[in-house]
């Protein structure tokens, strides 16, 4: 497994790389520079790899996380401070005026239909993922999938994971008081498939904490980009703007700077918030925090793990493949 990871993270490096050529030279910086220094980051990455591969100097255990980890370091060593900057811009530009028709798709459906649209919706957006190198390659050159085609072409129910009618049920009792949600991509992630959710969890009255990663990685929604989302959606929507005004709903910079999560790694401000207030729903999203790294993670409280395989690895352990959906709810244990 440990060879599978190394060669599927040594073989996605070279896209990254080009990314951050092309955001450097949009912010003027020199291209000879910064091909000198994206050839240095591959050499370094490219050596902590092989070094990560021999088992003679290192048999300690390594994680997923900390390859991740080692990326970024390696990626500021050489001044790329956010490669995927214009990608991230760009899907957020073009999610955006989509978002009051999904709204308003939403709020015509009946309660039972809404509830499993909202979900379905949180895959569909989910696709838009530039770190896993199959999805990578539907948003090349360009292109893209739409957020309405993705949806219609979501496999079929029964999920390679769910939990969905546990979940119904639940969403039939009283709500939640306050639920923490992970999120995971810009784009059509996180303005097509998470913003609804949390807007449908404000209309039952839920409150929701948004927490997104502090530094950039990968195209990770940063807390400061999605604080500007917030911003723009409130602009037009009554129920994000009201609830930002009465803190119902709130952002919090969650520590992170990596497509995966430690949990026991959180920003002061989140270990706060949730010290405090103790929510009663937690929910991750994505491959990376809600399969790679938190899959097997229990919380004290009811939990929700959604996200779309997109890597066959990942699929494999799970017994399923690429595009397969995971909806794992788990009741407070
Ligand atoms: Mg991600």
């Amino acid at each position: 497994m440990r060879a599978y990871w190394i060669d599927l993270f040594r073989g996605h490096f070279p896209s990254l790389l080009e990314e951050a050529l092309r955001e450097a030279q949009d912010r003027g910086k020199g291209l000879t520079s910064a091909q000198q220094r994206a050839a240095q980051a591959q050499r370094e990455f490219n050596a902590y790899l092989d070094r990560m591969s021999n088992p003679q100097h290192h048999q300690g255990r390594l994680t997923i996380l900390d390859i991740c980890l080692e990326r970024e370091r390696v990626l500021r060593r050489a001044k790329f401070d956010d490669p995927y900057r214009l990608a991230k811009a760009r899907e957020n530009q073009a999610s955006l005026p989509l978002l009051p028709s999904v709204l308003a798709e939403l709020d015509a459906l009946p309660d039972d239909r809404r509830e499993v649209e909202v979900i379905r919706g949180v895959f569909a957006g989910n696709i838009f993922d530039l770190g896993a190198t199959q999805t990578a390659a539907l948003f090349q050159n360009g292109q893209r999938v739409s957020f309405q085609t993705s949806r219609q072409e979501l496999r079929p129910r029964p999920w390679l994971v769910d939990d969905l009618d546990a979940w119904l049920d639940r969403m039939n009792q009283p709500p939640h008081r306050l639920a923490l949600l992970f999120v995971d991509n810009a784009g059509p992630d996180i303005i097509l498939g998470m913003i609804p959710l949390a807007r449908h969890l404000l209309q039952r009255g839920t409150g929701v904490i948004l927490t997104a990663n502090t530094t950039p990685s990968l195209n990770d929604v940063t807390h400061q980009e999605l604080t500007g989302l917030i911003d723009r959606v409130a602009q037009f929507d009554p129920v994000i703007s009201e609830a930002r005004a009465d803190k119902r709903l709130r952002l919090i910079a969650s520590g992170n700077g990596a497509p995966l999560i430690d949990l026991s790694r959180l920003s002061p401000e989140l270990v706060q918030a949730v010290e405090q207030d103790l929510p009663d729903l937690v929910v991750l999203e994505g491959m990376g925090r809600a399969i790679e790294s938190n899959f097997d993670a229990r919380f004290t409280c009811d939990a929700l793990k959604i996200a779309m395989v997109k890597d066959p690895g990942v699929g494999q352990k799970l017994g399923g493949e690429v595009y397969d959906l995971v909806f794992r709810f788990e009741p407070a244990s």
